[in-house]
């Protein structure tokens, strides 16, 4: 078992993992519908994730495992005619695009969002940030889905 006042150990760690994957694991051996909440419960802890709210959480999960409703992510797992934005139609429909690049939910965008890249926020943003992220995405599948 890790101590928190010492360095963790190559024990430790191989433990830690061990644990973590066999959590991951059995949530893989689940069908779809009930496989991301246990995903999402394994992975929760130590992140930014567990402090935003949970359908906030739920969306950067989902945008993390590139596992979304946009076009790139979905044909993926699903054929489909096009991976071109529903609402541009200029380039390729992922994360990136939405969060950062299409000009059709510029206005969704706080201004001094950060013009970085889609994982830097996903991975690495703050509360702050990755809630926003997630009302872009939802914003975009809203209005992409009319
Ligand atoms: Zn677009």
């Amino acid at each position: 078992m890790p101590q928190p006042w010492k360095p963790l150990t190559l024990s430790d760690a191989r433990s830690v993992l061990q644990r973590g994957t066999a959590r991951l694991w059995s949530a893989a051996q689940l069908y779809n519908s009930e496989r991301f909440p246990h995903f999402y419960e394994a992975y929760k802890a130590g992140d930014y994730l567990q402090s935003v709210p949970r359908s906030d959480a739920v969306q950067i999960f989902r945008a993390r495992a590139k596992h979304t409703l946009f076009l790139a992510d979905r044909a993926r797992h699903v054929w489909s005619a096009t991976t071109a934005c529903r609402l541009c139609g200029e380039q390729e429909e992922t994360v990136q695009h939405v969060l950062s690049e299409c000009w059709e939910v510029a206005g969704d965008r706080p201004s001094g969002w950060p013009d970085k890249p889609a994982n830097e926020i996903l991975w690495c943003g703050d509360r702050v940030a990755m809630s926003t992220a997630a009302k872009i995405m939802r914003m975009f599948l809203r209005r992409a889905m009319q």
